[in-house]
């Protein structure tokens, strides 16, 4: 049987619409999503595909530039795949590993294609048909159209998660912090993990705080339900301090991000749980390879999120079918979203899980009407700045941060995204 081999790629570059902005201690995503679909396309008729986020830009010119590494590449040669485009010291230069990402998912989708069956089965196998995911909680800006959806206080946030929990089924919520005080977050998060009864909680202000102002933190949040504290504070050493002063397991997607740091973290322990992000990462079969790592030294593993429409979503549901070793819920943005690019619409929760998808290759196809949609969307709205506030102009993030948003201050709802 004659083997693929790849003839063309194509990006495309879409805007999704989010419920309403969503904040976070670097920026916000402006009220909507920015995502390059990838498509590459062989000499058998298979297009396999891929997505990768930019940070609220289009990555459409750099996925063009890649057609001359790409064209005449067998598909199923994913290891040659890693050091054609990323060849750890050549990536000095052009710092592909997201990229890389991007076309091994669409790899993957067209062996699975090419050989009839889900990706699951290339990378190991299934240990389960549904992932679990937490509620992934946000401070909000108000939608722009409507003024609906702002989440600036304890009880906005605590029917935020209720109605998230009654429409999913979530048994896990996660608050991404970093926003506002530390003492005004503390008391708010206290307030839902009582709102949530025995569901589990878990913090993340996106490495926001010192060491001091994370250890504080952890003390006054150590006697509820926490899955983790993740990434309190920037920095394997940040992060060792602040775990020598807590019970709790830490958590990152920022710290250990490749083997380099994860062999770091296993010589020296900085962190307890790391989260798996296909795209941070450099692809699912990355992500496979750390997480045996992390079994070898009963380090604990979930699935991170870094933004997704349906076809990142299926990378991050077959690499969570496969973990034996995945304990904590995984992460999505996903139902902050209002649509997505896949046919059949937005996959479903039922009881906080996502079925994984058993079509060929990723299983989710793309539907050209919605493609066409957002991406007119994307050309009538632009980019936008990931790591700005739009409801605080002038201001921008630092590490420590030590200007926060003011939790008294609803002058944002007129400065809307
Ligand atoms: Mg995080």
């Amino acid at each position: 049987m004659k083997r693929p081999i790849i003839t063309d790629i194509r990006a495309t570059t879409v805007t999704v619409p989010l419920e309403a902005p969503l904040r976070h201690s670097n920026g916000a995503h402006w009220g909507r999503f920015v995502r390059t679909i990838v498509e590459v396309e062989t000499d058998v008729g298979i297009i396999g595909l891929g997505e990768m986020g930019g940070g609220g830009e289009s990555a459409e010119a750099a996925f063009a530039a890649l057609k001359s590494y790409l064209v005449g590449h067998d598909p199923f040669e994913l290891e040659q795949l890693r050091f054609k485009i990323c060849n750890p010291t050549a990536s000095l230069y052009n710092n592909r590993t997201q990229m890389h990402a991007a076309i091994e998912f669409a790899c993957i989708d067209i062996i699975g294609k090419f050989l009839g069956i889900p990706a699951y089965d290339i990378i190991g196998g299934k240990m389960r048909d549904e992932v679990g995911f937490a509620s992934y909680l946000f401070f909000r800006l108000p939608n722009k159209d409507t003024g609906a959806g702002e989440v600036r206080t304890a009880d906005q946030l605590i029917e935020q998660a209720l109605s998230l929990k009654k429409t999913h089924g979530f048994t896990a919520h996660k608050l991404k912090g970093g926003v506002f005080p530390p003492g005004y977050e503390l008391e708010v998060y206290r307030e839902l993990a009582k709102a949530v009864g025995t569901d589990s909680v878990r913090y993340d202000p996106n490495a926001a705080f010192t060491v001091e102002e994370a250890v504080r933190f952890a003390k006054g949040i150590e006697d509820l339900n926490n899955d983790y504290f993740e990434d309190p504070t920037w920095g394997l050493n940040g992060m060792r301090r602040v775990r020598e002063n807590t019970h709790m397991p830490l958590a990152t997607n920022t710290v250990v991000v490749n083997f380099e740091q994860l062999a770091t973290n296993i010589l020296s322990p900085s962190c307890d749980v790391i989260l798996l992000d296909t795209t941070f990462w450099g692809g699912i079969r990355a992500c496979v390879k750390a997480a045996a790592v992390c079994e070898t030294f009963q380090l604990g593993i979930a699935v991170h999120s870094s933004g997704e429409l349906g076809i990142q979503l299926a990378t991050m549901l077959h690499l969570g079918a496969v973990l034996p070793n995945l304990v904590f819920t995984a992460d999505a943005h996903y139902h902050q979203l209002v649509d997505d690019i896949i046919i059949g619409g937005p996959m479903k929760y039922m009881g906080g899980k996502i079925a994984v998808p058993t079509g060929p290759g990723l299983g989710v196809e793309i539907d050209r009407e919605k493609l066409g949609t957002y991406a007119d969307l994307f050309k009538t709205l632009g980019g936008y700045l990931y790591d700005r506030d739009p409801s605080r102009p002038g201001w921008f993030s630092t590490v420590p941060n030590t200007r926060w948003a003011n939790p008294d201050d609803v002058s944002a709802d007129g400065i809307l995204a």
